[in-house]
């Protein structure tokens, strides 16, 4: 394998003429056909295809989250399809880190509170899971928003986050389901240059995406159309993101620049590495709507363009909690008062028929 000194050639992750085919009343929609492709370890592979042509389901067969209709997936050599889902929820907590397109925080949780629900499932204590939290943000240059909510950081952060809480448990492969997708492009380059940067440290990644620009950050390139693998690439002249991003802050620091602090490390280690990103660019960065795409000051609370309130959108609509606030319940997604019995809020429509928090 060319263009990554951490590569070797044993498969850490295999599909082998994977079939997916979705039964929808009496048609059948094949997602993936008889698709056969590698996961090195060390490596960075994206898989590119346009909407619809099975990236998704791919990456979730690779990540144990479904099951192949036909055909093998290898996980470190070990045949996927004899083990219970009991037994792959369980390697799916210790072995893969996933990010997604939406973040998929939960609103009313810090950062740090975020992070940590791996860590929780894995049974981990309450101090150990804080000092994993803590350093898995450090690692992703955010141990100064440890406390902070997801509706207080920007786009470009709050994809941070999920990351960290992806790379918390220190799994073998990060799986990423279209990462700069929410994002704006320098949010996305600085996205990229978290990924190219953990990669440096050996981590295993496989991101999906759409976009040609971003699949150029990888070492290689799957090519997906119409659930047929069509292309399997090296990329000869990857793109590194981490100039770009220090090329950006640069220009919006002067008089007083900061210099940006990395620790080398060596590639073996898992330990997270301190990213020091250029604070002062991130402050300005400007929320995207996730259902319009449009820039909105940080601090936004409704989005301008299209009225979408911005700062409950990481679980969508139907994951508010609710807050008991004397005889009547706060939705905590938009702040209204409801009464108690009230399922959905009269102000945003969030489904509260879980669990009351903050008595
Ligand atoms: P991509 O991520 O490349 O946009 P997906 O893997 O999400 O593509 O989808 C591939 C095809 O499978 C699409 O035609 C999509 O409509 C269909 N599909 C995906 N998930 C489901 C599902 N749960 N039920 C039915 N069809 C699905
Ligand atoms: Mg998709």
């Amino acid at each position: 394998m060319r263009g990554h000194p951490n590569v070797t050639e044993f498969p850490l992750l295999m599909t082998q003429e994977v079939c997916k085919v979705y039964k929808m009343g009496d048609s059948e929609v094949h997602a993936l056909r008889d698709a056969s492709m590698m996961v090195r370890p060390g490596e960075f592979l994206a898989v590119m295809g346009t909407s619809g042509s099975g990236k998704s389901t791919l990456l979730q067969i690779l990540g144990c989250l479904d099951r192949p209709s036909a055909g093998k997936v290898f996980l470190e050599g070990q045949d996927v399809a004899s083990m219970s889902d009991q037994e792959l929820a369980k390697i799916r907590n210790r072995k893969l880190g996933f990010v997604f397109q939406a973040f998929n925080l939960m609103p009313q949780e810090t950062a740090a509170n975020n992070v940590e629900v791996p860590l929780q499932y894995a049974g981990i204590n309450r101090k150990e899971r804080r000092r994993m939290s803590v350093a898995a943000l450090m690692a992703v240059g955010l141990s100064d928003r440890v406390d902070h909510r997801p509706a207080e950081l920007s786009g470009g952060q709050r994809q941070r986050v999920a990351i960290a809480r992806a790379i918390v448990n220190k799994p073998l492969v990060i799986l990423a389901d279209e990462p700069t997708g929410a994002l704006d492009s320098k949010s996305g380059v600085e996205v990229m240059a978290i990924l190219q940067q953990l990669n440096g440290q050996g981590r295993t990644i496989v991101m999906v995406t759409h976009d040609y620009n971003i699949a150029q950050y990888a070492h290689r390139v799957i090519k997906l159309s119409d659930g047929s693998i069509i292309a399997d690439e090296v990329i000869e002249n990857q793109k590194q993101a981490r100039p770009d991003v220090v090329e950006v802050a640069a220009a919006k620091e002067k008089p007083h620049p900061r210099r940006e602090v990395v620790r080398v490390q060596p590639a073996d280690s898992f330990e997270p590495v301190p990213i020091e990103m250029p604070r002062k660019r991130i402050e300005e960065e400007p929320t995207i709507c996730p259902r319009c795409s449009s820039e909105n000051r940080p601090r936004s609370r409704h989005c301008r363009q299209c009225g979408f309130l911005l700062n409950q959108t990481d679980l969508g609509r139907d994951n508010v909690r609710a807050r008991l606030v004397g005889d009547q319940v706060r939705c905590d997604a938009c702040g209204v008062r409801n009464r108690p019995v009230a399922k959905f809020c009269g102000g945003c429509g969030s489904s509260m028929d879980r669990s009351y928090s903050g008595l």
